[in-house]
């Protein structure tokens, strides 16, 4: 979490924090012919009578948020937290399960999907993950979307025979939707089904072209998934999904997302474009498992606090060090001095400082280097934050 908060807020994102609950309608709105809102949400009618669900993601909450506050755009935001889905929980799929994600609202450049695409893929690298390949594709525009959903409904029908039953009552609701099936009987039919690239606009293919030779020349490699569809009407242009290469594949999409230039005037609010994703964190750390990768260990501290007297003295310093902007950490328990020194060290701090009985009596600090020869030294206890100061330049 800290890795990708670090990383959106150094690239001019804010922090965002949905609430867990919201009137149903948000959810409604935004995705009446998905799975996740028809047959997944928590949801529940509370005492004021009000139908309330439990957040299934973020998304519609962000956009939510919007309408209702009007910021000025481009508004970057970010968001970190847990969603309920009303699944069956298996390894990589969980009811409760966290998500770290940004949207960006009111900008249609197809600079920014590279922006939010390299967002995501700097994130898995930073992890140290080497097995997540990114793929694209994209919607074209509306009108390009509703020429290919025609062809597809002509070309399923046509075929209904060969079509699991399954399917072909998801046809009746969105043929794009077909194309996600994962039934072994469906997927010849589906092989031969025709092609959005075929539908695009001049517009929408100069958008993806773009999208395209941006991410070739930053170095990112993508591979194009013409089956990487959404389902839902306000989804146009790019769509992306970062794939695992360790985990099984109902559940190795480790985060994706796109531009859903209609998703907020769904919400009432005025025509905005908008572009984000979520990733899954559970799934990413089942990932870094596999991969034998772990997340970062906390950044080393530059001062510990040595304290045989009891901890007041540590209380003191380290509260002093950490408003004077100096990164310090202390032991807890009255632990003895070698304990504690060995603390420092795992600390990873640059110098220790030591009290005992003698130094308090003295109102003094033992200032001790803990990554070079040097010896241990005397300060008075009013000189010490310039002589850490100094240690630490
Ligand atoms: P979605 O909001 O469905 O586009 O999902 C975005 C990401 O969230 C996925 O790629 C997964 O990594 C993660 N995710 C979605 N549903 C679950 C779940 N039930 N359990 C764990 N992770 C999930």
């Amino acid at each position: 979490m800290g890795t990708f908060s670090d990383a959106v807020t150094a690239a001019g994102y804010g922090q965002i924090i949905p609430p867990l609950l919201e009137d149903i309608g948000v959810f409604h709105r935004v995705g009446e012919a998905t799975d996740v809102v028809t047959k997944e949400m928590y949801d529940f009618v509370d005492k004021g009578d009000r139908h309330i669900a439990l957040r299934p993601e973020q998304t519609a909450s962000v956009c939510r948020a919007f309408v209702q506050h009007g910021p000025t755009t481009p508004w970057k935001v970010w968001y970190a937290g847990p969603n309920f889905r009303y699944e069956r929980p298996q390894r990589g799929r969980f009811r409760q399960f966290d998500q770290v994600g940004v949207e960006v609202l009111g900008v249609e450049d197809p600079y920014l999907d590279i922006e939010v695409i390299c967002l995501a893929w700097n994130f898995f690298a930073q992890l140290g993950l080497q097995q997540v390949a990114l793929h694209i594709n994209s919607l074209g525009e509306p009108s390009d979307r509703e020429r290919y959903m025609q062809a597809l409904q002509e070309y399923f029908s046509a075929n209904l025979e060969t079509l699991s039953a399954a399917s072909q009552v998801t046809l009746a609701k969105n043929p794009l939707r077909v194309l996600d099936s994962k039934r072994p009987e469906d997927q010849e039919l589906i092989s031969g089904a025709p092609r959005i690239s075929d539908f695009y606009s001049p517009q929408a293919k100069a958008h993806f072209d773009t999208v395209q030779e941006g991410l070739s020349e930053l170095g990112i490699a993508f591979v194009i998934n013409e089956k990487l569809v959404r389902g839902l009407d306000y989804y146009r242009h790019t769509t992306f999904e970062f794939v695992g290469g360790t985990l099984e594949s109902a559940q190795n999409a480790l985060g994706g997302g796109g531009r859903y230039d209609g998703l907020v005037e769904a919400l009432g609010g005025p025509s905005t474009a908008g572009v984000g994703f979520a990733i899954g964190l559970d799934r990413t750390l089942l990932a870094c498992d596999d991969e034998g990768v772990f997340a970062p260990t906390p950044e080393d501290v530059s001062v510990f606090v040595v304290d045989i007297t009891g901890g007041k003295e540590a209380m003191l310093i380290t509260q002093g060090l950490r408003s004077a902007g100096v990164s310090a950490d202390r032991a807890f328990e009255g632990r003895s001095i070698k304990s504690q020194m060995k603390l420092a060290d795992r600390s990873g701090a640059t110098v220790a400082i030591i009290i005992g009985p003698d130094e308090v009596a003295a109102a003094t600090a033992v200032i001790r280097p803990l990554r070079s020869d040097r010896e241990q030294y005397i300060v008075s206890r009013k000189d010490l934050l310039p002589s850490i100061t100094k240690e630490l330049s």
